[in-house]
């Protein structure tokens, strides 16, 4: 493990920057608040199966949020029981990624270069939408299927895990990156 404060004696001129552990440590707190943040938003679900929160971030701004749900003018019920009463998810149903960027769609705002908070891995659908949304970096909370991220992977997106993302792996991800207002060291 490289010793913190190293990227910025490499530089003379890195003095002028924020140190390379504030970043990290601040990247991690925000992570953190973000996350928990998500967590509250998955609670506004009215789903009774799985209730998703998602959160997207860009230059430390919120720029949307979503929680699966119906779409617009349909009932909110998100199940529904088949002739033996067995319960299943209404194919209307939007996930928290899709909500979350298609209000973005609906906005003046733009995904490029933001990150996403989601408390559920996302599906290979939405996975799908966050390559093509521009979105650079995906936290995530509880494990789902893996291919989701395996996909978000292949497009080079910074996919991570916030119950085990460590230090290191802090360290790894903003390596060489100095913060400049902006905790989106790639956006
Ligand atoms: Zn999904």
């Amino acid at each position: 493990m490289a010793r913190l404060g190293q990227y910025l004696d490499e530089n003379p001129l890195n003095w002028l920057k924020t140190p390379y552990n504030e970043i990290m440590a601040t990247q991690k707190k925000l992570d953190q608040t973000y996350m928990k943040m998500a967590e509250e938003l998955s609670q506004l679900s009215y789903a009774n199966r799985k209730k998703v929160g998602c959160l997207i971030v860009k230059d430390t701004q919120i720029i949307s949020e979503g929680y699966n749900g119906t779409p617009k003018g349909f009932s909110n019920e998100c199940e529904y029981r088949n002739y033996v009463d067995e319960e299943y998810t209404k194919p209307e149903v939007l996930h928290a990624e899709s909500n979350a960027i298609t209000k973005i769609a609906r906005s003046t705002n733009s995904s490029n270069g933001a990150t996403l908070y989601v408390t559920l891995a996302p599906c290979f659908e939405c996975s799908k939408l966050i390559i093509q949304s521009g979105i650079k970096r995906v936290m995530y909370k509880d494990t789902y299927r893996d291919h989701g991220i395996d996909l978000l992977k292949a497009a080079k997106i910074q996919v991570h895990c916030i119950e085990d993302y460590d230090p290191d792996d802090y360290e790894e991800e903003f390596k060489g990156s100095h913060y400049k207002g902006s905790f989106n060291p790639r956006g």
